[in-house]
């Protein structure tokens, strides 16, 4: 997984993580709180519709005790003067009052007289629409005496058979409050559409007021929240029995559910594009800030990887952290780069001097066999010759007896010096063979080009004119050579070159030293049934 994608995905997680937790915050800790405060606001509206009521019924009870408390109305019902009904009891006294029902009863509970109107269409209403609700009303008022006469009434709302009926029972008094209590004066006002559209205009509530069925349910306040628009209340309202008889049924706009919801939504849309460009940004940060540079790092390690170039430097100029580590990688890269050139010089040192003699600086015994095994492979797929010069000083024993082994050594490296030049072709090789000894390979050279170099040998050292007093055959310097030239064969192998030159050294040796030999030609085919001399 690329660092891009493992630093978006804790991004992405860090920011799924943050929306769950705003959420479960707004679901379990704001929202509640505002779905509290609608239902607050609901309550209070309630509260409103009910206390309008109960002030209609109170004007309703004032007007009611107005008329029972009159000396006139006390009056009538001793006398039950037609001229009272006809002075006071009018239409208009209906329609002025907006009273849907005046009675009136005697002690008894008899109706001494009554009527009821349909204020809207102006038709009277039969009385047996309401005497099972208001008889018991009017019959169940309490007793009592003197001052507390003026205190008697029973008001409230009843169920009647055109709908609810607000109520008010007085007892029919003198016009200063004094009993005998004579009878009971009823007057009541139906809570129909007018009235309930008159309330809902003085409250600006819209609400019911219905007479309580099994469909509905008459515990407590209860809301409806199912619809997101509007808000469904519904309280009792006990009637003048304080039986749960009735509700009111509130509706109201959803105001503050949606402004919350709309805020929330706003609120999600301005995290959900915040996040996008969080993301955005960060990814644009991300990959300038961190990613680029990084692959500009790792770019470069893999071509000084591949192309081994340790002189390449990245050259990041930042002072931050990557900076510092690319600088740091530059300075350990400029670091390997040295030590690198000081092992590679190192190395070419060891590789000379292990191939050098340290005392000619001619290649040593090492670089000889090496040399001698490549040339002789190489060939021996070409089928061309290989010579071999074996040069050795004579009388060197004596020479360092005599001249000390110091000289000697000095002796040794003009002598080298004197065969290097003779070997003049670039693939020649010349080497101390060990000791006073000198071995001189001659690539694609037969026995007699192996001769001419060796006499040039000879002449070149004899010419140095090192003299050599314990010399029995000079007074110089010399050198006896042996020669050998033969072309490699698979079952052959170098150390018979070697062999043969030495053999022709020996011989020179053996024939009054000074001078140069050449290997025995083959004597019998069976005895080297490859080699072959160049004569
Ligand atoms: P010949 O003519 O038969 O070759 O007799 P020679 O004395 O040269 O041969 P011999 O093998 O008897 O002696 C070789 C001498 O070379 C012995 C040793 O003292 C000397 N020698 C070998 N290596 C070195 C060297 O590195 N420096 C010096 N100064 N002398 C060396
Ligand atoms: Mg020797
Ligand atoms: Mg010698």
């Amino acid at each position: 997984m690329s660092l891009r994608c493992k630093v978006l995905s804790v991004l992405l997680g860090a920011m799924l993580l943050f929306s769950g937790a705003e959420h479960a915050i707004h679901r379990w800790f704001i929202f509640p709180g505002f779905l509290q405060l609608e239902e607050q606001e609901a309550e209070q509206d309630l509260l409103r519709v009910s206390q309008a009521i109960e002030n209609e019924i109170r004007h309703l009870d004032t007007f009611c005790f107005d008329w029972a408390a009159w000396d006139d109305t006390y009056q009538f019902v001793l006398s039950r003067s037609p001229q009272y009904i006809a002075s006071n009891l009018t239409l208009s006294t209906f329609l002025d009052n907006r009273l849907n029902l005046i009675f009136f009863y005697d002690r008894q509970g008899r109706r001494l007289w009554g009527e009821s109107h349909e204020l809207e269409q102006g038709q009277q209403l039969p009385l047996a629409l309401f005497r099972g609700a208001i008889l018991p009303a009017a019959l169940a008022l309490p007793t009592a005496s003197g001052q507390e006469l003026a205190a008697l009434k029973r008001t409230g709302v009843v169920a009647t058979e055109r709908g609810p009926l607000l109520l008010s029972v007085r007892p029919i008094l003198t016009s200063d409050n004094r009993g005998p209590v004579r009878g009971t004066m009823v007057m009541g006002r139906l809570l129909n559409a007018a009235l309930l559209g008159r309330l809902a205009e003085q409250t600006r509530l819209a609400f019911t007021f219905q007479r309580s069925t099994a469909a509905v349910d008459q515990g407590p306040l209860r809301f409806d929240k199912s619809d997101p628009q509007r808000l469904i209340s519904y309280q009792p309202f006990a009637d003048l029995n304080g039986r749960s008889a009735f509700f009111m049924r509130l509706e109201t706009p959803r105001r503050i559910f949606q402004t919350v919801q709309a805020i929330r939504h706003h609120a999600v849309l301005f995290l959900a594009l915040s996040s996008l460009v969080l993301v955005m940004l960060m990814s644009t940060a991300l990959q300038r800030i961190v990613l680029g540079p990084i692959c500009r790092l790792k770019e470069h390690a893999h071509a000084i990887h591949t192309g081994g170039d340790l002189s390449a430097r990245l050259q990041l100029r930042r002072g931050d952290e990557i900076g510092q580590l690319a600088n740091e990688f530059d300075v350990m890269m400029a670091e390997i780069d040295q030590k690198s050139a000081q092992i590679a010089a190192a190395n070419g040192e060891l590789q000379r001097l292990s191939g050098e003699d340290t005392v000619t600086q001619l290649a040593n015994r090492r670089q000889f066999d090496a040399r001698l095994n490549h040339e002789w492979r190489c060939l021996l797929r070409q089928q061309r010759p290989l010579a071999l010069l074996l040069c050795d000083v004579d009388f060197f024993k004596p020479y360092n007896d005599s001249y000390g082994h110091q000289q000697g050594d000095r002796c040794l490296r003009e002598v080298a010096q004197a065969i290097r030049k003779s070997a003049r072709r670039p693939a020649d090789l010349v080497a101390r063979f060990g000791g006073e000894e000198f071995v001189v390979i001659l690539v694609d050279t037969d026995q007699a080009g192996a001769l001419t170099v060796a006499e040039s040998i000879c002449n070149a050292v004899r010419l140095l004119e090192i003299p050599h007093r314990a010399s029995s055959v000079d007074r110089y310097v010399t050198l006896s050579v042996g020669a050998a030239s033969l072309v490699p064969q698979a079952e052959l192998s170098p150390a018979l070159l070697i062999e043969r030159a030495d053999q022709a050294m020996y011989r020179a040796k053996q024939r009054g030293r000074n001078r140069v030999e050449a290997a025995d030609p083959v004597s019998a085919p069976d005895d080297v049934p490859s080699f072959q001399l160049h004569l």
